[in-house]
């Protein structure tokens, strides 16, 4: 509202400066946009209403481009379509054909572009208008440029490790973390030396490359492990270039938008960091999946495995009073949440009382899980977060995971070596009995061993978990399989 009057009291006072019908029109577009921006990322903090916030988010942003658009400054618009095709080609591709369990991949090759065109903009401000800039204004862009850089190297060092194009372990050598700071100290030096003298256009173009430079180094020691924390913390310096570029070009919705990102980006970081137990610094300086860390998990414990066939999972479902379905990463590479969603109904049907346990780590992104089962319809009063569920495991007849595997693991409350220690885990080892849908006795994501699958209470099905899934829903069903 405050926006609506100061936009109002602007244009009365800028009236007779000849703001046009187009002014007021972009003006206008860009306070929409700021507006449903807000909107959308309130809608995002529920999984209600988080499909309408991605609606009023994306009409946001139409209408910021339509009314950028429509600007008067604009003097032809070839360069503009042929930015627009371009996009489109590389854009719809990926998100149409790349798979859910490919969204880390994705998102950071997103930033990466998104960390490029950042920067491209404040070079083409510094080419534009170069020494004429106010030191303000310089400030601005030359922080745009130096955050840009680094978020487009970053995000794709981040791609790379996570693709397997490059070592996913951390990269390490003596003095790197003091290196890295004499760079930064560097870049931050040359930002003060281009505000006290914005024509050295050599300084300009050396802290572009020089920014570029530092995305690499910033990534190399940091392990794969980790790289979804890091992209969350790439996203928030993306969204602050933005910001700095939103003060360089005048405009608010990129100045609104930018702190958005920016802040959310940072605040998801640290919750995925605590969420994997991990403190931020030893995230970005620990070397974190290094062999050191790995070897500490100590050596595989064995122990009898306790296998079960269709029949035998089927027959315990159906005297179970209560059950909880804990789904993992497995899940989303099994595509395999219709298939529980079925199984719950079978359940539900049968009497038994169904919660799923949601962790906020399962999968490989912040709400992977959340994603699968709204996409598979399944009610989300039925979704319990770890904090929520984790007392009632004592008390439940039995629990299905479904490709879970490090998420309840019971090193991390027991094995202080582990890489896990002290990450919260659903404690589905206190439940009275346990059965785990997975392929193999194969490793999750830490690459430890799970004591879970050698305890007496639980029952290992092996197989493709939406196979055995829909094998157990019919044999309980009565059909057989
Ligand atoms: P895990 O990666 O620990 O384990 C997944 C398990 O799924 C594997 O052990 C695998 O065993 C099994 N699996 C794979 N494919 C199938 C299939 N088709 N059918 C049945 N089972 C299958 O997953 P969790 O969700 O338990 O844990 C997530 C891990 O990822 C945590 O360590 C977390 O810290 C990490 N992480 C999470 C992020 C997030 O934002 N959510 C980001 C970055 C990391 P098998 O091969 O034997 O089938």
């Amino acid at each position: 509202m405050n926006g609506l009057l100061s936009l109002v009291q602007t244009y009365a006072a800028d009236a007779s400066h000849g703001w046009d019908a187009r002014t007021l029109i972009y003006r206008l577009a860009l306070l929409a946009a700021s507006f449903l921006f807000l909107l959308g990322l309130r809608g995002l903090s529920n999984p209600e209403t988080a499909r309408r916030g991605m609606t009023q988010a994306a009409v946001g942003m139409l209408l910021g481009v339509l009314g950028t658009l429509v600007q008067r400054d604009i003097v032809h618009y070839h360069w503009i379509i042929g930015g627009l095709v371009l996009g489109t080609i590389i854009g719809a591709p990926m998100g149409l054909w790349i798979p859910m369990t490919k969204m880390p991949e994705r998102i950071a090759l997103s930033h990466a572009f998104g960390g490029l065109a950042v920067a491209l903009v404040g070079v083409a401000e510094y080419l534009h208008r170069g020494a004429q800039l106010s030191s303000f204004s310089i400030g601005a862009v030359t922080f745009e440029v130096l955050m840009g850089s680094i978020t487009f190297t970053g995000s794709l060092m981040a791609f790379g490790k996570l693709q397997g194009f490059l070592p996913g372990k951390p990269t390490t050598f003596p003095g790197q973390n003091a290196l890295n700071f004499i760079f930064l100290s560097g870049c931050l030096a040359g930002l003060v030396g281009l505000i006290v003298k914005p024509e050295l256009a050599p300084l300009f173009y050396g802290l572009v490359a020089a920014g570029t430079l530092l995305g690499i180094l910033l990534v190399l020691p940091i392990g794969g492990a980790d790289m979804p924390v890091v992209i969350c913390l790439l996203n928030s310096y993306a969204g602050l270039a933005a910001a700095a570029s939103g003060f360089a070009l005048d405009n608010n919705v990129l100045i609104i938008c930018g702190a958005l990102d920016g802040g959310s980006g940072f605040i998801l970081a640290m919750i995925m960091s605590k969420a994997m137990n991990r403190s931020f610094s030893n995230v970005l300086f620990g070397a974190f999946g290094s062999d050191a860390t790995a070897l500490a998990a100590g050596p595989d414990k064995g122990g009898n495995v306790r296998e079960g066939t269709i029949e035998d999972a089927a027959e315990l479902l159906k005297i179970a009073s209560s059950v909880i379905i804990v789904p993992g990463y497995g899940m989303a590479v099994g595509q395999a949440q219709h298939a529980t969603r079925d199984l719950a109904n079978a359940l539900a049907a049968n009497g038994t009382r169904v919660k799923y346990a949601i962790h906020p780590v399962a999968g490989r992104m912040p709400g992977h899980m959340n994603v699968l089962l709204a996409e598979a319809n399944v009610s989300y009063d039925q979704l319990f977060e770890l904090e929520a569920i984790n007392d009632e495991f004592p008390q439940t007849d039995v629990s299905i995971v479904v490709g879970a595997n490090d998420v309840v693991n019971p090193a991390a409350k027991t094995a202080p070596g582990s890489p896990i220690f002290g990450m919260p885990i659903l404690n589905v080892d206190q439940s009275k009995a346990v059965i785990v849908l997975k392929r193999s006795m194969g490793k999750g994501f830490a690459g430890i061993e799970n004591e879970l699958f050698v305890l007496p209470q639980t029952m290992m099905v092996f197989g493709d978990a939406k196979v055995t899934l829909g094998r157990i829903t019919q044999t309980m069903k009565g059909g057989g399989h």
